[in-house]
């Protein structure tokens, strides 16, 4: 993840600089600015930074972005964690994007590219690519100390710094890096302009702000994304950098919009018509009735304690709190650590076969909902299992 160097305090898009902006269009207070940044300590979890989310759109070309963001608040570092690496689901989805991705770039003279990432977390993604005989190359300053790398493959515990490169890449890669920067349209626009990039492709990976709505999900609304795209909203900004989109996929069961872009000087901006503040309303009420549901029947275990996991704790009143018995991982390093906001405790997944009622097991991603179902039967725990989303 790179660091911005922006602050959101204009008032104007921060995409297309348009003024037509609707603001305070949905509202969290007092939300973890880190949500995927676990503490060793319960006094550490319940102190972390807390911020507000209030989401504008700008009515030009569709941006959404939280109009009170400071990223002062957010700071990645060694012990952001947003690795999945455990689950077999978010490894097909990586294999899955390394395939579309390869498949776009052009073979010169039978050698299949050289690919530069930035925001490449622990490099797990880029391992696929080179399976496949890239050249990769990474940074991240939130990456792992002296990862082990084979030949073709680079790993720097930096941001990217354009005039440290001499190479010339096929392609760049932005998988989950744009919803964290201020003002996406400069941080492309100088990265783009470096001799390195001028000839790559770019592919671009980024939550859907369209699934989550059609999904009633509020926790995939976090303090770290300050910014949502959709479809629409991305490629309008790719074609005012001079990009066409090239090839386009949904992943992840749907949750992240995967856009592949080239050099283009055509500039086709995409119409939106957004109806926003009734979407939004909708996404609470239906979100409200589902948490009613689940949380009037007993005792419930959390499994998931990433993002989704940390802002739903974080958004229930004390009184439902209550019925949270635990917070589950199947991460390792995320075992034994507090989640910001609530300081609830993370367990391995083997304690539900220790106590005498597990209670509903609720899903924070539905993409996990099958393998999670597989465990509990292999576990021989037997309970409801729900998803949140
Ligand atoms: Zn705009």
């Amino acid at each position: 993840m790179t660091t911005p160097t922006c602050h959101t305090t204009h008032m104007g898009c921060p995409c297309c600089h348009g003024s037509d902006i609707i603001r305070d269009l949905w509202v969290r207070e007092r939300t973890p600015a880190l949500n995927n940044r676990l503490h060793a300590t319960r006094e550490q979890a319940l102190a972390a930074p807390l911020g507000r989310v209030a989401l504008a759109l700008c009515r030009s070309c569709g941006f959404v972005f939280n109009h009170d963001f400071d990223d002062a608040l957010v700071r990645y570092d060694k012990d952001y964690n947003s690795s999945r690496n455990d689950s077999p689901a978010y490894q097909a989805h990586l294999a899955e994007t390394a395939d579309f991705i390869a498949a776009s770039l052009p073979r010169k003279a039978g050698h299949p590219g050289r690919v530069l990432e930035i925001g490449c977390g622990d490099g797990q993604f880029l391992r696929y690519l080179h399976e496949k005989g890239m050249d990769v190359c990474g940074y991240d300053p939130a990456l792992p100390t002296h990862p082990p790398c084979p030949n073709g493959m680079e790993l720097h515990g930096t941001c990217f710094a354009p005039e440290s490169r001499e190479e010339r890449y096929d392609a760049l890669v932005l998988r989950h890096v744009l919803e964290h920067i201020p003002t996406p349209g400069l941080f492309l626009r100088e990265l783009l302009s470096a001799p390195s990039l001028e000839s790559s492709m770019v592919a671009i990976e980024v939550p859907d702000l369209q699934w989550i709505l059609d999904h009633h999900a509020p926790y995939d609304l976090t303090y770290e994304h300050c910014n949502y795209f959709r479809h629409e909203s991305l490629v309008n900004l790719m074609n005012e950098l001079g990009f066409s989109e090239y090839s386009f996929q949904r992943g992840y069961g749907g949750q992240y919009l995967i856009s592949i872009f080239k050099r283009n000087n055509s500039s086709i901006i995409r119409q939106i018509t957004p109806s926003e503040e009734t979407i939004f309303s909708a996404m609470d009420t239906a979100q409200e009735r589902l948490l009613h549901e689940l949380f009037s029947h007993g005792p419930v275990s959390i499994w998931g304690a990433s993002g989704k996991g940390v802002l739903l704790t974080a958004s229930l009143p004390d009184s439902t709190l209550g019925q949270v018995k635990r917070v589950i991982d199947v991460d390792r390093k995320k075992q034994g650590l507090f989640l910001p906001g609530t300081g609830l405790e993370v367990c391995p997944p083997d304690v539900l076969t220790s106590v005498i009622e597990p209670g509903r097991v609720v899903v924070m991603n539905p993409v996990y909902t099958d393998e999670i179902s597989r465990m509990l039967e292999a576990m021989g725990v037997k309970t409801d299992v729900t998803c949140i989303a």
